[in-house]
């Protein structure tokens, strides 16, 4: 199956008891037993629910894993996910990672023991010298928001497993529709599934994706005991914003190279952040590991009062955390997702007062430069 016809007939399909095209919306809390212990497959909703459960199907093929989870924010997806280790384990992270994940490790996992070291993967060796006697596993993204730096997935899913490691991916900047990090060797995907995966600015999620039978018990597990689950309105939300992704992903790429060009030749911007400019620095892995290279563009206007004026001035991009959703959307990651990353890290990071960050959306790609043309001016 092809990647668009698989995000249309991955997962279950409809409904077999009215023939429905959709699955619907199975709104419940508990089911009917027959007699103690006799059930069809479903006896509470926080252990399981038909319309999380075809959510759930579906990332799994998407991802070409063994089983997917769904959980109520991206944040509670991760957290199942370091559930998995005990107090004493140590973990290996991208030091660019998303705001709340260094947040989760650095204020609340390190209080139950669970030990964290940040480094920049996207040179490999820094993982190699960051390995400790009790590191468990190497926690990557790829793309990293905002700087966009890259991390050879395939090349650090072998450093894991030379060290018996797992490799845990955040995939939300690229989607499975560019990206399948267990087809290049990790263990563990996950998602915000509130960006790209949704698309519409309307839901709050999270998915996980495992290759193995063992990890798929053991994140059940935690997922019914910890109960951080997606409702199943969100869970039929996210499939209905799946149908999509693929014409989404596509369309958001070419308005991306447009805009690209743009930014790159005005004298006021002094530097682009692109995986897909030939003058990334790791261009050559972000081609041979992904299809596409996404929505998601950072740039350096030199100053916050430069950053303040762009802001003040546009109309198509709207000022707001998030990304991946059809409207265009424009943040400055230094006072907004960034912000509770200490000044002196963030500076050490490259995360500038002038860094804007865009998430480009599905508007005419015209209005769009014409839009970032006046309020560069
Ligand atoms: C938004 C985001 C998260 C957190 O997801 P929520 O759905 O906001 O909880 C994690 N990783 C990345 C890369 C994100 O962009």
């Amino acid at each position: 199956m092809k990647r668009k016809t698989k995000l249309i007939h991955g997962g279950i399909s409809g409904d077999p008891h009215t023939g429905a095209v959709s699955v619907p919306i199975y709104q419940v809390s508990t089911y009917k037993q027959e007699a103690v212990g006799k059930h069809s497959g479903f006896e509470y909703s926080r252990t399981g629910n038909p319309t999380r459960h075809a959510l759930e199907e579906l990332i799994k093929d998407l991802e070409n894993g063994e089983a997917g989870f769904a959980f109520g924010s991206g944040m509670a997806a991760i957290t199942a996910v370091m559930m998995l280790f005990n107090s004493g384990d140590h973990i290996v992270l991208t030091d660019d990672v998303y705001g709340g994940t260094y947040r989760v490790m650095t204020k609340v996992l390190n209080r139950l023991g669970i030990d964290s070291t940040f480094v920049d993967t996207s040179d490999l060796t820094n993982i190699e010298k960051a390995i400790k006697s009790n590191t468990r596993a190497i926690y990557i993204e790829t793309p990293t928001n905002p700087l966009l730096k890259i991390t050879d997935i395939e090349e650090a899913s072998k450093i894991a497993k030379k060290h018996n490691l797992l490799t845990i991916v955040d995939n939300t900047f690229s989607t499975p529709y560019w990206q399948t990090p267990i087809s290049l060797g990790a263990d563990i995907v996950l998602h915000s599934a509130t960006k790209y995966i949704g698309g519409h600015s309307d839901v709050v999620a999270g998915l996980v994706v495992v290759n193995s039978k063992q990890l798929a018990e053991d994140l059940h597990f935690v997922q019914n005991s910890t109960g951080g689950v997606l409702g199943p309105q969100d869970s039929w939300l996210l499939m209905r914003g799946i149908k999509t992704l693929g014409i989404r992903m596509e369309e958001t790429e070419e308005n991306t190279n447009k805009i690209i060009e743009f930014l790159q030749k005005h004298p006021i911007v002094e530097k682009v952040y692109y995986p897909g400019l030939p003058s990334h620095p790791n261009h050559d892995i972000a081609k041979k590991q992904g299809a596409g290279f996404g929505g998601m563009v950072s740039f350096d206007v030199g100053s916050e009062e430069k950053a303040d004026q762009l802001l003040s001035r546009l109309r198509y991009f709207t000022l707001a955390e998030s990304l991946g959703a059809v409207e265009s959307l424009i943040s400055v990651p230094a006072r907004m997702t960034h912000a509770s990353i200490p000044a002196d890290r963030r500076n050490e990071l490259g995360i500038t007062d002038g860094l804007i960050r865009i998430s480009v959306g599905l508007e005419d790609v015209e209005d769009l430069i014409e839009d970032l043309k006046q309020a560069l001016s």
